[in-house]
């Protein structure tokens, strides 16, 4: 057989996104899973973010067939005060309000089927035992077949979507944990449980207890999947001393609302303990290579994010392969950027849970004060990260709850009110200046700047422009027009001006139109902050 353009190593949410839209790139691709699916997976809550990468993989109609109970926000027991407080997506997604909670064997296996139905030929109970390369250069991989024969395959391109086995992290020894992030988790599964009452009934549910936390999520026929969130270290000298069930058990027994909404249900199967630590490996992306999902990054469960990075980073590497192998001179600068947005979404999600931990106020145990301790000596870069999520930028979850519940440092408090004073007083300013603007000079931010870069465009990355302004330091992709705009604004040309030269430069549309574009776009580059006056 012809070797495929790519390998992707793993059929979880990255494997299968990867692999469906290298094929749907017209790329040949070989996906190979160890497992013989549907297979059991942890990971059942999605985030509104992920729906339009459903969307695209044309997914959406077998999730809602498949009776998948649909996710409209979070319940929680967390911040100031022990009353449970909800909050929904529809707040601030109105083109999305709801996700899923889903089966992860069934919905893992919908997106695998509809890998095969896109061409990719898929091939389970094959375990890869190791990534080929020719020096730098990803060049094949190596796998078992479960009869035990040892197969060979060359490819161009090789994606490591292998969950948190990271088989290439693992080889090169490139995972990096997080010291404050190690938790351990526990969870089973039980059937009849009450619930929450309506209309939160399908509501993700999060009870900080004195242990860590717990999740209670509903299922499709009256399931509930119910786990435990717990400090490693301590976890595990309690383990040495009691069975795994009994200290479920413990930990259920003190969460009163979780043992309020299980009490007298079901439960169906055996505990299972994994290990939650969170991690990032230190190189996502190289000559022929990728990783995606988990094998590039793990950030704790607390925000339902991890599926929503695997969908995310499963449509980037496959938009890097594609790069990589038809327009081979983007590779190198291509990888650079791919890494950079994982690893802008892991920080984010990070960084949100890293405060959203120190936020809660509620509980007084050993747990928590460490926690909280963390949030007190956290960075600039996690204040401005988590400010900057919070301030108008796309919401993936239910972030913005912290701001509203959470007990937060004072100095955040005070950064995200200044941060949406200021974009308001800005407005307001511009108001003042509407009028006269065409005979107004306006003036860029020294920090203000447009840069070419590979930006991902349909399926695959091409050279694009990015802006940079203070209040968007990692660049935001902008159109031709907004570039010749601000290489147009020299701090001595007013506004009409600059409309007669772009006149001269663009052919469409008429004098009229261009002053509206241009009026209209230097509003939203004011109140960004991108120029900092009009004179
Ligand atoms: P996976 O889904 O793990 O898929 C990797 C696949 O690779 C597997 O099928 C595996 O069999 C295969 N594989 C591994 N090694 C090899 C090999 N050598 N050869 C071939 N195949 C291989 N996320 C959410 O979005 N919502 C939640 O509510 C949530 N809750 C969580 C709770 C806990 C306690 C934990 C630990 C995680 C949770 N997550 C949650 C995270 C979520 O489970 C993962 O982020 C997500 O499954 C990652 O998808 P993936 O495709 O990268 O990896």
């Amino acid at each position: 057989m012809k070797s495929p353009d790519v390998v992707v190593i793993g059929g979880g949410p990255a494997g299968t996104t990867a692999a469906s839209m290298s094929a749907r790139a017209g790329l040949s691709v070989v996906l190979l899973e160890r497992e013989r699916f549907p297979r059991d997976h942890i990971g059942e809550s999605l985030l509104p973010a992920s729906m339009p990468i459903l969307e695209e993989l044309g997914v959406d109609s077998k999730m809602s067939q498949a009776g998948f109970l649909p996710k409209y926000g979070a319940t929680m027991v967390w911040g100031k005060s022990t009353a449970p407080w909800t909050w929904k997506f529809s707040e601030t997604n109105l083109s999305h309000p709801h996700a899923y909670q889903v089966i992860r064997g069934e919905f893992d296996q919908i997106l695998l089927e509809r890998s095969k139905e896109l061409g990719v030929d898929v091939r389970e109970g094959c375990n890869v035992r190791e990534i080929i390369f020719d020096a730098e250069r990803a060049v094949g991989v190596r796998y078992d077949k479960s009869e035990g024969d040892e197969v060979t395959l060359p490819s161009s391109f090789v994606i490591d979507a292998s969950g948190q086995s990271a088989l290439l992290a693992h080889h090169r020894n490139m995972r990096k944990w997080d010291e404050d992030f190690r938790n351990l988790a526990i969870y089973t599964y039980f059937r009849g449980c009450k619930g929450l009452a309506e209309p939160d009934q399908n509501n993700i549910f999060i009870e900080s207890f004195p242990y860590g936390w717990m999740w209670f999520i509903p299922l499709k026929g009256e399931l509930a999947s119910v786990g435990a969130v717990v400090d490693s270290e301590k976890a595990v000298k309690m383990l040495n001393n009691m069975s795994e069930q009994d200290f479920f058990d413990k930990q259920l027994s003190t969460a009163p609302y979780t043992y309020d909404l299980v009490k007298g249900a079901d439960q169906v199967v055996k505990t299972t303990i994994v290990k939650d630590w969170s991690y990032e490996v230190s190189q996502m992306a190289g000559p022929g290579w990728a990783t995606a999902g988990d094998a590039a990054c793990f950030i704790d469960p607390l925000f339902s994010s991890g599926v929503h990075i695997a969908l995310m980073s499963g449509v980037l590497a496959s938009a890097y392969a594609v790069t990589s192998l038809k327009c081979p001179d983007m590779e190198s600068p291509t990888a650079v950027v791919y890494e950079d947005m994982i690893r802008r979404e892991y920080c984010l999600f990070k960084e949100l849970a890293r405060l959203f931990y120190s936020s809660n106020r509620s509980v007084d145990s050993y747990y928590w004060e460490t926690r909280k301790i963390v949030g007190d000596t956290t960075g600039r870069d996690s204040r401005t990260a988590f400010i900057r999520a919070v301030s108008g930028q796309s919401v993936r979850g239910y972030e913005r709850a912290v701001l509203e519940r959470g007990d937060l440092d004072d100095s955040i408090v005070e950064g995200l009110k200044a941060v949406s004073e200021d974009f308001e007083m800005r407005r307001r300013l511009y108001e003042t200046v509407s009028e006269s603007i065409l005979g107004l000079i306006p003036v860029l931010d020294p920090e203000t700047r447009v840069e070419k870069k590979p930006v991902l465009s349909e399926g695959r990355f091409e050279w694009g422009t990015m802006l940079y302004s203070p209040k968007r330091v990692e660049g935001t992709v902008c159109s031709r027009f907004v570039e010749l705009l601000i290489n147009s604004i020299d701090g001595e040309t007013n506004v009409s001006q600059i409309i007669s030269i772009l006149h001269e430069q663009t052919d469409d549309g008429s004098y009229d139109s261009l002053t509206g574009y241009v009026t209209r776009t230097l509003r939203i580059l004011f109140v960004e902050g991108a120029l900092c006056c009009f004179k």
